[in-house]
C-alpha cells in the first residue's frame, strides 16, 4: 500500500501520525514552504461544541496518542450582544495558536511525524492518484471535493482579523454577536498571551451582506474593543479571508480517495469551529487504511454534528438584535452554567432538534 496525503495541516498530519503508529509510512505533499505557512491566528477548542467529549486535549492523548499543548485553558467566556452580556465561568476549553508559529497546533503535529513532507508541492490529485494506491485529501477546503462533484456547499464566510498588543487575561475569551457590528456574523477575542491577542470579525456572505464592506465593519469593531477594554491596541499583524466555503462531502471516501478535515466538511457552520473534528477525521481515515475500522461509519457522528450546526447557523440568520439580546440574557446565570457544564448535554444537538421543524429543515 502506497499512501499520499495532500496537505500538512491538522487532519493530514493527524492521519500521518496514526498511519505511522500502525506501520504505514505515508508521503505528505504540502503546497506551502513549511508547515503552518499562513497567517497566525488564535483558535479555541470549546468543550460545549464537542460533546460528549469534555476535554479534547486529554481525549486526543488518551485515546489516539496525539499530544497537543494548548496556549491556555479557558476559565471565563464573556458573550456580548448589542445590549446584553453573559459571563460563563468554569473549565470551558482551550485556546491555541495556528499558522506560522513554532507552538501552533500544526507545528506541534509536525514534530510528532516521521513521514517525509514535500514542501512547495505542485502535485495535483490526478498525479498523486497515478503514483499512489491511496490518496488522502487534506487541503483544508472543499475545492477538490467540488471538482469531484462530491461537495454540498452551504455557505461561505469572510473573515478579517489581526494580532494586537495590549494587556489580556490568557484564560478569558470574548465574543460579540451584534448585527450592527457584524451582520449575521460575530466577532471574537482570543489571547495568545498576557501581551498579545487575536481579534477577528466574521460575516456570512449572504445576499443581505452584499453591500457590506468588511473593512468598514472591522474598523468599527476595532474602535469598539479599544473603548471597551480601555486600551490602545496596536496592530502587529493582519489577515483577511474572502468567501471561505463551508460545506460537506456527499461521500467521505470515493474508491481509494479519502476526504478529511475541511476537505470533507469538518468546519461547523454555526461558528466555524472545526479543529477537533478535523484531527479526528485524519485519525479515522488512517484507521480505515490500516484495516482497523470503517471511515464512513466513524465519521457519521461528525456528519450529524455538521448538519446540527447548520440548523443553528440558519436560526442565527433569522434573529434580529432583539432576539440575540434575549439569547445572551438567557445564557447568563443558571441556564448558561448548566449548558456549558453538564457533560451529558449536547446543546447543539438539542437546539437543532428544537429548531429544525421551525425552520422547515429535514433531518439528514
Ligand atoms: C480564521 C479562522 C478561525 C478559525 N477558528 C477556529 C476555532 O476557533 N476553533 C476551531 O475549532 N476551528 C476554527 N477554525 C476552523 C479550523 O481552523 C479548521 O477546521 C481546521 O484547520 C481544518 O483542518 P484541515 O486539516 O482541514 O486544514 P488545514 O489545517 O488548514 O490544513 C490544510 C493544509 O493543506 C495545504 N494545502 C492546501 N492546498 C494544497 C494543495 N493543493 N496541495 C498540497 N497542500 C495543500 C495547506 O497549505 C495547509 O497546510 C477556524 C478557521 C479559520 C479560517
Amino acid at each position: 500500500m502506497k499512501v499520499a496525503i495532500m496537505g500538512a495541516g491538522l487532519s493530514g498530519l493527524a492521519c500521518a501520525i496514526t498511519l505511522e503508529k500502525n506501520g504505514i509510512s505515508p508521503t505528505i505533499y504540502e503546497k506551502g514552504s513549511r508547515v503552518g505557512d499562513r497567517f497566525v491566528n488564535g483558535e479555541v477548542l470549546l468543550d460545549i461544541l464537542n460533546r460528549p467529549i469534555d476535554d479534547c486535549i486529554a481525549d486526543l492523548s488518551n485515546r489516539y496518542g496525539i499530544y497537543l499543548k494548548p496556549t491556555s485553558t479557558i476559565q471565563s467566556m464573556e458573550l456580548f450582544s448589542k445590549n446584553e452580556k453573559a459571563k460563563i465561568e468554569g473549565h470551558l476549553g482551550f485556546t491555541n495558536i495556528r499558522g506560522r508559529n513554532q507552538d501552533s497546533f500544526e507545528s506541534q503535529l509536525e514534530r510528532q511525524t516521521k513521514s517525509t513532507i514535500h514542501f512547495n508541492s505542485e502535485y495535483t490529485f490526478e498525479q498523486l492518484r497515478t503514483e499512489y494506491t491511496h490518496v488522502v485529501m487534506a487541503t483544508g477546503d472543499g475545492a477538490y471535493a467540488s471538482e469531484h462533484k462530491n461537495f454540498k456547499e452551504d455557505l461561505s464566510v469572510s473573515i478579517k482579523g489581526a494580532t494586537v498588543e495590549g494587556t489580556f487575561d490568557p484564560n478569558r475569551v470574548m465574543a460579540w454577536i451584534d448585527y450592527d457590528v457584524s451582520p449575521y456574523g460575530y466577532c471574537y477575542l482570543i489571547p495568545y498571551s498576557e501581551k498579545e491577542t487575536n481579534v477577528s470579525l466574521a460575516i456570512p456572505d449572504l445576499p443581505e451582506n452584499a453591500d457590506v464592506n468588511i473593512s468598514d465593519l472591522w474598523d468599527r469593531f476595532y474602535s469598539n474593543i479599544q473603548s471597551q477594554l480601555k486600551q490602545e491596541l496596536p496592530i502587529t499583524d493582519r489577515f483577511q479571508i474572502t468567501r471561505y466555503p463551508m460545506g460537506i462531502c456527499l461521500s467521505p471516501r470515493i474508491g481509494n480517495t479519502f476526504y478529511v478535515g475541511n476537505c470533507l466538511g469538518t468546519m461547523m457552520p454555526f461558528m466555524g469551529f472545526g479543529q477537533y473534528p478535523s484531527i479526528l477525521s485524519g485519525i479515522y481515515a488512517a484507521y480505515d487504511l490500516c484495516g482497523i475500522d470503517n471511515y464512513e461509519e466513524l465519521m457519521k457522528p461528525v456528519r450529524q454534528s455538521y448538519e446540527n450546526s447548520l440548523v443553528l447557523r440558519r436560526s442565527l440568520e433569522k434573529l434580529s438584535n432583539e432576539g440575540l439580546d434575549r439569547m445572551i440574557r438567557s445564557l447568563q446565570g443558571y441556564l448558561g452554567e448548566k449548558l456549558f457544564q453538564t457533560k451529558s448535554i449536547d446543546p447543539v444537538k438539542l437546539a437543532s432538534y428544537v429548531l429544525r421543524p421551525v425552520l422547515n429543515m429535514t433531518k439528514e
